[in-house]
């Protein structure tokens, strides 16, 4: 049995195509279904539907043997016994520092202040600004990053930004690109040496079909 991590939402939909063009197909949608084991049209392969920041701690574990995550969750994870064969360039978006339209970020930063950042990404928080030589105090937290400059929690924040709707309707704006990030796929190493055969055939019928 081969076991697929994936998340809800767009890593689940983009991840489809892939899976599809290797011969897997999800016989339910996790969107309506409430199972989290989702059978599919082969007896040897299930999908698990679990949180997106999971995923690399399932694959670790050997709980799954493959996985989709992004850079993002990757990077905060650290990747510790995962194989990252592929990117699959799906669920791109970049990773930015934000702060209010009123809030004079680069003067902040020239004067040499203390900057307060919330954000769901604290290691790759602390990298950038340790990198910029920037001092911070960083503030944890699990989502909806951009209230946080709006209610004086946070000077700034970290996070990930596609369209930049949401930060233009909550008066944000960008002020620093950290990374692009993708989606990639992840495989746990000891699952890929004990199941070769299996495992080897989905990564080349992935590899080609990304979408370039
Ligand atoms: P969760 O809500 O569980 O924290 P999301 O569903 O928001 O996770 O995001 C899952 C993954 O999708 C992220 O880890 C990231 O790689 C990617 N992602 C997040 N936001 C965007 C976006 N705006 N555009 C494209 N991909 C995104
Ligand atoms: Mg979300």
């Amino acid at each position: 049995m081969i076991t697929i991590a994936l998340s809800k939402g767009r890593i689940f939909e983009e991840t489809m195509p892939l899976l599809n063009a290797a011969g897997i197909q999800a016989l339910e949608d996790p969107e309506s279904s409430r199972k989290l084991i989702l059978p599919t049209n082969r007896a040897d392969v299930q999908l698990i539907i679990v949180r997106a920041s999971d995923v690399p701690t399932y694959v670790q574990y050997g709980a799954a043997d493959i996985g989709v995550a992004g850079k993002d969750v990757l990077n905060e994870h650290g990747g510790t016994g995962l194989y990252q064969p592929l990117d699959l360039n799906i669920a791109k978006c970049r990773m930015m520092v934000a702060v209010r339209n009123d809030f004079d970020y680069e003067a902040a930063v020239k004067q040499g202040a203390r900057l307060r950042i919330a954000t769901k990404y604290v290691q790759t928080a602390r990298a950038h600004f340790a990198a910029k030589g920037v001092h911070v105090d960083l503030i944890k937290l699990y989502g909806s990053m951009e209230l946080a400059p709006l209610v004086g929690l946070s000077d700034a924040i970290v996070d990930l930004v596609s369209s930049g709707n949401t930060l233009k309707a909550n008066n944000l704006r960008a002020v620093e690109h950290i990374s692009d990030v993708s989606s990639r796929l992840v495989v746990n190493q000891a699952a890929l040496k004990l199941k070769r055969n299996l495992i080897q055939p989905m990564l080349d019928a992935f590899a080609l079909a990304i979408v370039k």
